[in-house]
């Protein structure tokens, strides 16, 4: 790992950090920083300008956005299972109803955990086809998106109370999902990207490590 000053933007040498005490002198400077806000600093410069297919990064005066589409190969696998899937099972609990024109209580919430189990699937499926995760960042302010055009799920964040952006694993994995996940702390946690590959978030994550040690430099 590599550490840097955040006021200075120094490098630091092992020496002059002591992980019992949770500080880091930087001898450049003279500023003393928490050694969890220097892993933020560590980060990989160089695939900024290298973005994996399928991810991007725009900048304008007022603005900074990285992306990457969330497309994934389990969609050839997922499109024609959902189909039989969903089509086999509420065909048959509802289709029918509908065919005979008589409505069945007892079959129509059998069908239930079916119906909810179709909107999960076909959303990961779906999001395997034409989904993106994007994060906005203007000011300071983050903004990340997760779905589809314009439909989907939108949490923001203040750059400056984020205290570490960390690549992390999570316990829930299914297909079209890496199982891994971005995370930033601060006074509250934000997880997104668990439906990113590796490649596409390792670079989404390097973005928003350099943003944030730019906005205290
Ligand atoms: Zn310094």
């Amino acid at each position: 790992m590599k550490f840097t000053c955040p006021a200075c933007q120094q490098s630091l040498p092992p020496g002059q950090i002591n992980v019992q005490t949770d500080l880091a002198l930087c001898q450049a400077c003279g500023h003393v920083a928490r050694l969890s806000q220097l892993v933020d600093a560590d980060f990989d410069a160089r695939v900024l300008h290298n973005p994996p297919k399928g991810a991007w990064y725009q900048q304008t005066m007022s603005e900074h956005v990285v992306g990457a589409t969330t497309r994934h190969p389990s969609a050839f696998f997922l499109v024609p299972f959902m189909c039989v899937w969903s089509g086999g099972s509420l065909g048959g609990i509802y289709g029918t109803q509908i065919a005979q024109g008589k409505f069945n209580l007892t079959t129509s919430l059998f069908g239930i955990p079916f119906l909810l189990g179709s909107i999960l699937f076909w959303t990961v499926a779906l999001m395997a086809i034409w989904g993106k995760m994007e994060v906005r960042v203007r000011d300071g302010i983050g903004t990340v998106f997760v779905g589809l055009g314009r439909l989907g799920w939108k949490r923001s964040f203040n750059l400056d109370d984020v205290e570490s952006i960390e690549d992390s694993g999570t316990k829930v994995s299914y297909p079209g999902s890496s199982g891994a996940s971005i995370v930033l702390r601060g006074k509250s946690i934000l997880r997104f990207g668990t439906n990113l590959t590796e490649p596409r978030r390792y670079f989404v994550l390097n973005v928003l490590k350099q943003l944030k040690a730019r906005r205290r430099g």
